[in-house]
């Protein structure tokens, strides 16, 4: 052990001697006594490079230090995890970070990661057999000897207060807040006040910052008190308990950031602690998050029973959730899972909910509320005291079997809870009195009493250190509460809502870029924009917290009553159209001459943004743009919100085929024109055209077009679509441009093309097949769309269940027509089927929007009962029963489809996107907006349109959802060819990499470019270009959000950003990766200052301050976040 630690010492000072070297050397080497232009480039480039190696250097010696230093101390023991543990995996592979990664970083692909439990092995192990458990029906009948503690080893019980607050559910947001929760809040105030002893917490802080608007300065005095004694606290701190299936990872950060600043601003509150005990299955993307903004500890709650069987078997039920792809445990967060049914009362006390409901004493006669076990609550008195605490404590020590320490948590409340002072008095006085009895009883070896989650954790973690708990990687999905009830069915539905959802989150995140960039470019002139009177951060501040209401769990999950889901509706509508008069705004701000003065006018509208909305139900409509006689031309002003130069298809609608653009130099750029169909027909629309052209956007930044009015005899470049209708009988109108229309009355089978893609089509006019133009091989790609229907019987699928009756049924019917445009810039076909306009299109760009096929659906099943529509594609990969899907848009995990579970538990979600592969191929599809996802049968994928179920399903809603609205619904389909004998992950990785072009096609996807529309002159002085990035950082790393905060609160910007690792398999050389190092820098302008701040992702914690224009190494799968003060 000796020489072992003498050497490791020698080694790390050898090390330390030869960095220092190395850097000496290299100094004197490469300066040179003159100093050409060219000299300096590669001076730069080689200083990069050393200190990138020294950075690693350091690390690696960091990690050698620290290796010494726990060789030296006597370090506790290792996790003693085999002693409890029959069952589990545990994988043997090693801990430290594969060869050739950065040492810092934590990420490991090539190698399995080490974690205790592997959930992907958990399911592969789990039976699923659903054995009565007795009384705790689901597990098992837990027996204690009553030897487990004595006066060294005593039970601590905490009983947790809390209220669970759903911001809109059968109610609307503001109408629970008015009918519920002010009552709520006012009651904790008073209640709290009355008794040190009592504790409560509190999660939602879009109901807290209503509520403290209106309470008078004494009683936000007396919170503040509450919450410093440590009596009142704010678990989570999110705006909302955000969904984790649906939600992308940019919301979830966004709403958490905006609970979190205004528990900063108004309570100098940094929360530790998280509880999520309603989201419907859970993800290691929130734990991800949570733990980057530096909270501690995370409880969950709905997992699919047999796993917390399982895991409660075990004594695993608290470990630490670590991150598929982590390598060293840095991203371990310490998470407690409850074990039972629910959270509500009788669900929380231990395994028998028919005592446990006889301590909730808001059921007790009189209160309107009763047991379903039918033995109500007895008000505790001098006379029961003792029998009723020998049963409550019965069952809180059966509950600490299932855990490792003598710790036990009691939640106490459930939803809505504690409106009335008497449910304060009759919850806090009744448990009083059975603590004060057991508190006297030292025989008893307990001691109980009110706590916060704060207080409980700080008692777990003071019995034995989180480092000795289990490690855990993987998710929780798809959530099961009873039999076969999985809760697959909200992963889709109302997609209508789930799409307004993503096009509010790029409207957001776009809008704040612009803004901020607006704001920090012009510094003299830019103070306008946020100051209040121009009103444009209320907007900015409003819409957030429309979008971060949104994620709430009954909300994005399309889980809430009609009225409720409009009424979400109406304030995302609102919302978009803020950010749209913002956008402009800052667009207008950006290109506006910096030799003049600016004179802001923050009502007044310069661009159209083309993308209008009538109303909150209605599908998005392009702007008519006009020229001709009088108006001879239209300024158009593209914006790209993304870190990488843009080259993709613009599509604009104009009044005539007479017209051509230009780009700012005046040169007039190749464009399709093609005619606008009417809906639901083969009519074409008259004095409707669309105009195709190739674009060119800077990273970040806005460039301008001109649509100008030409004469039709003039020689002009524009290609026309060539048009075809194929099994077509009747009347083809014609228009100006589109006199000849090829029209046969026969179904055949036909194929578009691109450079890279050669596609065919069945008689139907569905995909049938890919050819990749480079290597020649074809790939059958069958697509269609199939319909699932309810199962009969009292259980039947509803807003959050999928409940089928029987696999698929191919949807058939009579023959339709099928119209092909053919062009340079693009292709497409487009058919009809009951229920679905299906439209595929295949661009020739060497842009993002190249990469596979476009599909959009426009699905209306409103006519149906009981139907649920999926999308279909088969192919001949061979993926044996492996399949892989996103989580949040963060990351990629792996699923298995397994036999012994119902089909509804092989549905997954799909926020962005899921791809099966093979030793040759990969088949991704990407969404636009998050929907339900299977691989049913080896070589599918199935996406899941939308669903109608006319019954409700029994979890509280009451109603069924009945209230479809046809949305254009967009995918990419994205066949790629893996090099060969490649791989990119580890044979059993339980984590996948998304292919740079799925990475790629998804942000593009998600982030479209911004078309605006000038109200204005063409001749108006305006400058045509504003483009901020100097160096593109690399298509892997992504500015998440440049957000300004508002100045009562911090006057700085925010900005986080994010490395996606991908594939290796699978290069696209038009879209280069980064080389790891980021110069903030030379991302977004300079004009904040030289130096920012390190900081959590939140901004709740600040950390170093460091230099902005070095380059500074990005762990992959991590996001960083920094403050640029003013
Ligand atoms: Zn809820």
């Amino acid at each position: 052990m000796r020489v072992r630690k003498m050497s490791a010492l020698v080694g790390a000072a050898l090390i330390l001697g030869c960095c220092l070297i190395l850097y000496l050397m290299m100094d004197l080497a490469v300066f040179p006594s003159d100093i050409h232009d060219n000299k300096w480039v590669q001076f730069e480039g080689r200083l990069k490079q050393l200190e990138v190696d020294l950075h690693r250097h350091h690390e690696t010696v960091g990690k050698l230090k620290h290796t010494i230093k726990q060789l030296i101390s006597n370090s506790p023991a290792p996790y003693d995890y085999q002693q409890h543990s029959n069952h589990t995996v545990v994988t043997t592979s090693a801990t430290t970070p594969e060869a050739g990664a950065d040492v810092s970083c934590s990420i490991q692909f090539k190698s399995v990661p080490r974690a205790d439990i592997q959930m992907l092995d958990v399911y592969k192990e789990l039976k699923f057999d659903n054995i009565d458990g007795g009384a705790w029906k689901q597990g098992w009948n837990v027996e204690i000897s009553g030897q487990e503690w004595d006066k060294h080893n005593k039970l601590k019980v905490f009983v947790v207060p809390h209220s669970h607050n759903d911001p809109g559910w059968i109610k609307t947001f503001e109408d629970y807040y008015h009918s519920q929760t002010r009552n709520i809040l006012n009651n904790m105030v008073n209640k709290l006040s009355e008794d040190p002893r009592r504790k409560f917490i509190w999660a939602e802080i879009s109901f807290f910052s209503l509520w403290w608007d209106e309470i008078p300065i004494e009683t936000k005095e007396q919170v503040k008190k509450l919450v410093s004694d440590g009596q009142l606290e704010i678990v989570t701190g999110g705006w909302v308990m955000n969904d984790e299936a649906n939600t992308h990872y940019f919301s979830m950060l966004l709403q958490m950031m905006e609970g979190h600043q205004w528990l900063l601003s108004q309570l100098e509150f940094k929360p530790r602690n998280s509880w999520s005990i309603d989201p419907f299955g859970q993800s290691p993307t929130m734990a991800y998050l949570l733990k980057r903004m530096g909270l501690e500890n995370l409880l969950i709650q709905r997992v699919h029973y047999s796993v917390k069987k399982y895991l409660a078997h075990n004594k695993n039920l608290e470990f630490r959730w670590r991150q598929l792809w982590d390598g060293n445990g840095s991203t371990d967060l310490f998470t407690h899972m409850m074990p039972f049914y629910s959270y509500d009362i009788p669900h929380t006390c231990g395994p028998d909910p028919k005592i446990c409901c006889q301590f909730d004493f808001r059921r007790l006669p009189g209160f309107g509320i009763s047991c379903p076990w039918k033995v109500p609550p007895q008000v505790i008195k001098e006379q029961n005291v003792a029998h009723r605490a020998g049963m409550l404590l019965e069952q809180y020590r059966k509950k600490a079997q299932l855990y490792r320490t003598n710790v036990i948590l009691a939640p106490l409340g459930d939803d809505f809870r504690y409106d009335h002072a008497s449910e304060w008095d009759a919850q806090y006085n009744n448990y009083q009195k059975i603590f004060d009895y057991w508190n006297s009883k030292p025989h008893l070896y307990v001691e109980a009493q009110f706590g916060t989650l704060n207080d409980y954790f700080n008692a777990v973690r003071e019995e034995r250190k989180p480092e000795r708990f289990p490690s855990l990687s993987g998710d929780f999905f798809t959530y099961a509460d009873r039999d076969d009830h999985y809760w697959s069915g909200y992963y889709t539905s109302r997609p209508f809502y789930k799409r307004m959802d993503r096009v509010l989150l790029t409207y957001i995140r776009a809008t704040e870029l612009l803004f901020s960039l607006g704001w920090s470019t012009k510094q003299s002139s830019s103070d306008w924009l946020l100051a209040p009177e121009s009103g444009l951060t209320k907007l900015l501040s409003d819409a957030r917290r429309s979008l971060s209401l949104f994620q709430h769990h009954d909300a994005i999950t399309g889980t809430a009553k009609d009225h409720v889901v409009e009424d979400y509706a109406k304030k995302m509508l609102e919302a978009i159209n803020g950010m749209q008069h913002v956008m402009q705004q800052a667009a207008h701000f950006l290109l506006s001459s910096p030799r003049v003065p600016y004179q802001p006018n923050s009502e007044f509208v310069y661009f159209d943004l083309d993308d209008i909305r009538k109303h909150h139900y209605s599908i998005p409509e392009k702007t008519v743009v006009f020229v001709g006689e009088g108006l001879e031309s239209q300024r158009i002003v593209l914006y790209n919100s993304l870190t990488w130069r843009r080259q993709e298809l613009v599509t604009l609608r104009v009044s005539t085929p007479n017209v051509k653009v230009t780009n700012t130099a005046g040169t007039a750029v190749t464009s399709q024109i093609s005619p606008v169909f009417q809906e639901l027909s083969d009519v074409i629309a008259d004095s409707r055209y669309d105009i195709t052209f190739m674009a060119d956007v800077p990273p970040l930044g806005l460039t301008t077009y001109f649509l100008h009015a030409v004469r039709p005899a003039q020689k002009i470049e524009n290609v026309m679509s060539r048009i075809k209708l194929l099994n077509f009988v009747g009347y083809v109108p014609r228009v100006e441009g589109f006199e000849y229309i090829e029209v046969a009355d026969e179904a055949k089978e036909f194929s578009i093309h691109n450079d890279h893609l050669s596609v065919a089509f069945s008689e139907q006019g569905l995909l049938k097949a890919v050819t990749l133009k480079d290597s020649g091989v074809t790939v059958p790609l069958h697509l269609d769309f199939a319909r699932y229907q309810a199962r009969q019987g009292q259980e039947r699928s509803g807003a959050y269940l999928f409940l089928p009756d029987r696999e698929a049924e191919t949807v058939a019917w009579d023959s339709s027509p099928v119209r092909i445009l053919e062009g340079p810039l693009f292709s497409q076909v487009h058919m009809h089927l009951p229920g679905v306009q299906h439209t595929v299109t295949l661009v020739n760009t060497e842009g993002a929007d190249s990469l596979g096929l476009q599909v959009q659906n426009v699905v209306d099943i409103s006519d149906q009962v009981n139907c649920e529509l999926t999308m279909r594609i088969s192919s001949s990969i061979k993926n044996g029963d492996d399949f892989y899907t996103d989580l949040n848009g963060l990351q990629i995990i792996r699923r298995k489809r397994f036999s012994k579970l119902p089909l509804q538990a092989n549905y997954y979600p799909l926020p962005t996107m899921a791809f099966i592969q093979d030793q040759k191929f990969r088949f991704t599809i990407v969404t636009a907006q998050p929907l339900g996802v299977g691989s049913l049968k080896e070589g599918q994928i199935e996406v899941m349109q939308d669903r109608r179920l006319n019954q409700d399903d029994n979890r509280g809603l009451g109603q069924g959802v009945t209230d479809n609205k046809p949305l254009p619904a967009t995918f990419r389909l994205i066949l790629e060819q893996r090099q060969p004998s490649c791989q990119g992950t580890a044979t059993d990785h339980p984590a996948g990499l998304s292919t740079i072009a799925a990475h790629v096609a998804s942000l593009s996807l998600l982030h479209p470019l911004f078309h605006l529309l000038w109200l204005g002159k063409t001749s108006d002085n305006l400058e045509s270009h504003y483009a901020p990035v100097t160096q593109e950082p690399g298509c892997d790393i992504h500015v998440v959000m440049l957000h300004t905060f508002p100045l009562q609160s911090k006057n700085a910007a925010g900005l986080i950003v994010h490395r996606q690792e991908t594939d290796p398999c699978f290069p696209l050389e038009q879209f280069p990766l980064s080389n790891g190092l980021l110069n903030v820098s030379s991302l977004v302008p300079t004009q904040f200052g030289n130096t920012m701040k390190e900081a959590t992702l939140s901004f709740l914690e600040e950390g170093k301050t460091v230099q902005k224009n070095t380059a500074r190494p990005v762990c992959h799968m991590e996001m960083s976040a920094f403050l640029f003060p003013r």
